[in-house]
């Protein structure tokens, strides 16, 4: 059987979409590279994966992509794994190069989505900051790598799979040539949707940037994120960071409102997790209909503030 290696950076949802990516390519024996995990942490990761391997984290107490290289290279190259995944986080991309080069594999970066045919590894990409997707494919006949974009994969099924913990004996490296100096907090009021359990989705349908007040107040309402389709982030009326989509963010909340959206591939891409979908469009042939859960057919412009009063009225 072949295995899968999944450098986890932390125990997390991203972990999980490893674990899923790589359950999608087939049969697999997959094995998690942790850094530093809690006995916890371990034992949550050993319900997803069949072996998790602890390994210490850099002097420093931080994930250091090159101590955490140094550490990893002889181990693969001993464990001569099939295919080696990441997340495409910052520190998933400091490292997956350095493994990339001293490992002599091909790598492809930021991948939406992945397949497996002969021995031919398959992803879709973005390109030009997301204008354009491209189909690629990497020799993995002896072995590839590659980054997956947080967010585009769903995270696997808590099957216990009952995984065995192990904990790396890694000799003390070099000292590190660089330091975490600080972490600095997101700036107050910049928001980000891929952690809302709730979001309500505005598209071109509001027609005009002053109407936005009607789908923010509604998603006030619901204690909720507003998102957006391209177009809207195009006009400049909402930043970028609301944009869903595949040159936008991924999420998964929980409940997904999408009002005056027609529900494009390239906006449904970004809609991960199979959340409740609710759609309000005056057009019934909408696409965006075909995925939704509970679909209405209208103006929004009616029906998003009766929305809105029913559910204060059902708050108190
Ligand atoms: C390479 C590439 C990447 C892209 N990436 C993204 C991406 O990440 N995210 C993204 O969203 N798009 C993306 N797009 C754009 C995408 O193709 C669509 O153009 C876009 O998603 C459409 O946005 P929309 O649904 O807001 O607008 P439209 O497709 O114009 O839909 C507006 C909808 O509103 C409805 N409507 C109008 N008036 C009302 C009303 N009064 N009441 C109710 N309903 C009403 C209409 O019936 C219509 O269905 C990308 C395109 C390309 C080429």
């Amino acid at each position: 059987m072949r295995t899968i290696m999944a450098i986890v950076e932390v125990v997390d949802e991203t972990a999980l979409e490893l674990a899923h990516a790589a359950r999608s390519l087939g049969e697999v024996h997959l094995t998690a590279a942790v850094f530093g995990a809690e006995d916890a942490g371990c034992a949550e990761l050993a319900r997803y994966f069949d072996r998790v391997v602890n390994f210490p984290l850099s002097p420093g107490a931080v994930f250091d992509a090159e101590h955490a290289a140094a550490a990893l290279t002889p181990w693969l190259a001993a464990e001569q794994p099939f295919l080696i995944l990441l997340s495409h986080t910052n520190n998933g991309l400091d490292l997956a190069p350095l493994l990339a080069a001293r490992l002599d594999l091909p790598m492809l970066a930021d991948c939406l989505e992945l397949g497996l045919r002969d021995e031919q590894l398959t992803a879709v990409r973005t390109l030009y900051a997301g204008k354009v997707h491209a189909r690629v494919v990497a020799d993995a006949k002896g072995g590839a790598l590659a980054t997956l974009r947080p967010g585009a994969f769903d995270g696997d099924e808590a099957i216990d799979r009952g995984g065995r913990i192990e904990t790396a004996a890694v000799p003390p490296g070099p000292p590190a040539r660089r330091r975490l100096l600080e972490t600095v907090a997101a700036e107050a009021g910049s928001v980000d949707i891929t952690q809302a359990e709730i979001l309500v989705a505005v598209g071109r349908g509001i027609e005009e940037q002053e109407n936005l007040e009607i789908v923010q107040s509604l998603a006030a309402a619901l204690d909720a994120e507003v998102a957006c389709t391209r177009p809207i982030v195009d006009k400049n009326w909402l930043p970028k960071s609301r944009q869903v989509g595949t040159s936008g963010q991924s999420v998964s909340p929980k409940v997904y409102l999408a009002i005056g959206v027609s529900g494009s591939f390239q906006h449904l891409g970004g809609v991960k997790g199979k959340p409740f979908l609710v759609a309000i469009n005056q057009d019934a042939a909408a696409p965006i209909f075909a995925v939704a859960d509970v679909g209405v057919v209208g103006d929004l412009f009616d029906l998003v503030p009766l929305l809105e009063e029913k559910i204060r009225a059902r708050k108190g």
